[in-house]
């Protein structure tokens, strides 16, 4: 195990345990990995080199197929295989389309812990956009975006089934309002993005989504080079 020293986008200090071999093959490539970490209310983006020094840390949520380690904190938990069978049990007894106050009223009394949550949301963003893509992805086709429509044309319309959204056009800004669990819909974010790099033809392209929770409402802006 490593122990980071992170300086978070909060503002607070804390230690976070890694494994080195969840990384190695990240950092072997490109000498940079990035780390998905949950502190408190959010998840941040570590920056790690060789050396295992934080080198910068974000506030987004990235779609680059390279987040794949969604560290458990020490202390256990539901392992990611176990929480993946529930969501997909989950999404067979309720349709979260259809019924999403049902639905999260399950999610909350099965998962408990902000890292529980977040990949919980994840399975669950990522089945969402496989079932709105169904039918391109049948047919064989390509499946080709333009990043900065990322927000408008990807995570709206299946944010607009689970809640009240609203669209600040000018900012690139989708706002998700009265969320209950704002851990469980950064996950749903992710699981989109990591749905739509899977899939997609341009996979070289990175796409970063910044997010902020203010009372009871998400904030997810398309982050603009
Ligand atoms: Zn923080």
């Amino acid at each position: 195990m490593r122990t980071l020293a992170i300086l978070c986008a909060c503002g607070e200090r804390f230690n976070y345990k890694i494994d080195p071999a969840s990384v190695e093959s990240e950092l072997g490539e490109r000498g940079i990995a990035p780390i998905l970490v949950s502190h408190g209310d959010h998840f941040v983006t570590l920056y790690v080199d060789r050396n295992y020094s934080v080198r910068s840390v974000e506030k987004v949520l990235l779609a680059t197929g390279r987040t794949e380690t969604v560290h458990a904190p020490a202390g256990g938990g539901m392992s990611p295989p176990e929480i993946k069978e529930k969501i997909s049990q989950l999404m067979k007894d309720i349709d979260p389309e259809k019924n999403h106050i049902a639905f999260f009223s399950r999610v909350a009394s099965i998962f408990h812990t902000s890292d529980e949550l977040f990949a919980a949301g994840r399975y669950t963003g990522y089945e969402l956009w496989i079932r709105k893509r169904q039918t391109l992805l049948k047919l064989g086709a390509h499946f080709k975006l333009d990043p900065e429509l990322v927000i408008s044309n990807e995570l709206k319309p299946i944010f607009d089934k689970l809640g009240k959204t609203k669209y600040l056009k000018g900012e690139k800004t989708l706002a998700i309002q009265e969320v209950i669990s704002p851990q469980f819909f950064l996950g749903i974010a992710q699981g989109i993005l990591d749905a739509i790099h899977a899939h997609v033809e341009n996979r070289d392209m990175v796409i970063e989504i910044e997010h902020n929770i203010l009372e009871n409402t998400l904030f997810l802006r398309l982050k603009q080079k």
